[in-house]
């Protein structure tokens, strides 16, 4: 076994029952991505439009590729038909602009709406009370082409354990408020949340998707 099927393996073995694996493979090679893919591992999260569309190309086509990145309004249309789902819905412009080009597709994109609690400037998303005012008013019942499954969400950037569960509690408060508040939303029950350094805790604190990349594939080099 290679390291990387082995970190899959013991990945596999400690996510409880219910909580699945999205491999974060943006800035690896597909070879990377295969042994995951040996290993066991289908779904795989991308996160710059280019670098996805060459490595589709080239992998087996039973994997499940989550876009999780920021997501320019012109690259879209590129990604239609391509993803299983596209988790970093950051504004309510890419939104309608995914649903117009999903139905100019006639194909159906599942996506998640991206929250913002962290506490720095960088990060993009919803504000939580954003969120809940999108499903207060109901704006999920215009769209056609586009099922919203859930919401995804990444703590703050630091070793401080309190801060990042607080967090993660305010991403899974968020999951649960946009369900009271909108009860008959259908198939809306995915919360993303954890990455290599603090998946653990979001599982404790309700994830249903973890997002790792690091701990399986090693440090990106962002000069590629
Ligand atoms: C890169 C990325 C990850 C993976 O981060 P690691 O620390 O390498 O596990 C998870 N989520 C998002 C949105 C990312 O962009």
């Amino acid at each position: 076994m290679t390291q990387i099927q082995e970190k899959i393996t013991e990945l596999h073995a400690s996510l409880p029952e219910g909580v699945e694996l999205v491999a974060v493979s943006k800035f690896h090679p597909a070879e990377a991505i295969k042994e995951a893919y040996d290993a066991g591992q289908r779904i795989f999260g991308e996160s710059r439009v280019q670098e996805f569309l060459q490595k589709i190309d080239v992998l087996p086509s039973d994997i499940r590729w989550h876009f999780i990145g920021h997501l320019q309004t012109n690259k879209v249309k590129m990604l239609m038909g391509k993803t299983a789902m596209i988790e970093s819905v950051d504004s309510d412009r890419l939104l309608r602009l995914i649903d117009m080009e999903s139905q100019k597709a006639g194909v159906t994109t599942r996506v998640l709406m991206q929250v913002h609690v962290a506490k720095e400037e960088t990060k993009f998303g919803f504000y939580p009370e954003e969120l809940l005012d999108f499903f207060r008013n109901r704006e999920f019942e215009t769209l056609k082409a586009t099922h919203i499954c859930g919401i995804m969400g990444m703590a703050s950037n630091t070793d401080n354990k309190e801060r990042v569960r607080a967090d993660f509690r305010e991403i899974r408060n968020t999951f649960v408020e946009i369900l009271k508040i909108a009860p008959d939303l259908r198939g809306f029950e995915t919360v993303s949340m954890g990455m290599s350094g603090d998946w653990p805790l979001a599982v404790e604190e309700g994830s249903t998707l973890v997002r790792v990349g690091t701990a399986i594939f090693g440090a990106r080099d962002y000069s590629k």
